[in-house]
């Protein structure tokens, strides 16, 4: 492994053979991971309510932002973790920033098992924020399902509509409502098919997709 840019060198060398440690993990239980990823460290994207993001730049490099201003390193830690495994799921089922183009359903659904797998193997707490689908009524979960649907080519949105959709939209101050609809979409799909979240990399997610025709 090895890391490629730094944002703040000194402050984010401390975290290097934490993440080295959390490949090895998260290989053990994605071993279709490659042996080696590059690390990039960036200075935007951190997930609101965290310490960390992460984006799954290319299928052998995923990029990562750490808040310096938490001095509890513990916990910062923990974000860490969780942020990486998210995006090593991403890698494991090809869904990068080099790989695609996505509709945008494909894309809550990818963001969805790799929320949930976060949560299965980190103390993640997207429980409370990206994952957290179970505060809005499943009504509403259907209207964001219609509207996500509609969009054939997630990478011909504009940044605003994208933003709005996947972060924050100021019209109702709702954040995530892509990663929200994508965890409630896997959820039930693997509790009715009896599927790990590990195992749902291997399936193809028009699988999931057709199942809600
Ligand atoms: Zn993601």
């Amino acid at each position: 492994m090895k890391f490629i840019n730094y944002i703040n060198e000194s402050y984010e060398r401390q975290f290097e053979s934490d993440i080295k440690q959390y490949y090895k993990e998260v290989r053990m239980i994605l071993p279709v991971l490659p042996k080696n990823i590059d690390i990039y460290f960036k200075s935007n994207g951190i997930a609101h309510g965290m310490n960390t993001g992460g984006y799954a730049y290319s299928p052998k490099i995923i990029s990562i932002a750490i808040s310096p201003n938490n001095t509890d390193i513990n916990s910062v830690r923990k974000d860490l973790k969780a942020t990486f495994f998210h995006e090593a799921y991403h890698i494991a089922h090809n869904y990068t920033g080099a790989t695609g183009p996505f509709s945008l359903l494909e894309c809550a659904i990818q963001e969805g098992a790799a929320t949930i797998f976060e949560q299965e193997y980190t103390d993640s707490k997207s429980k409370d924020l990206y994952g957290n689908f179970g505060q809005h009524p499943t009504s509403l979960l259907k209207e964001w399902l219609e509207q996500i649907k509609t969009i054939k080519n997630a990478k011909q949105m504009s940044t605003k509509d994208n933003n709005s959709i996947t972060f924050y939209d100021e019209t109702d101050n709702i954040r995530w409502k892509l990663y929200k609809t994508g965890t409630w979409l896997v959820n039930q799909y693997i509790s009715k098919n009896n599927i790990d979240i590990k195992d749902f990399t291997n399936k193809d997610v028009r699988l999931l997709i057709n199942s809600l025709k």
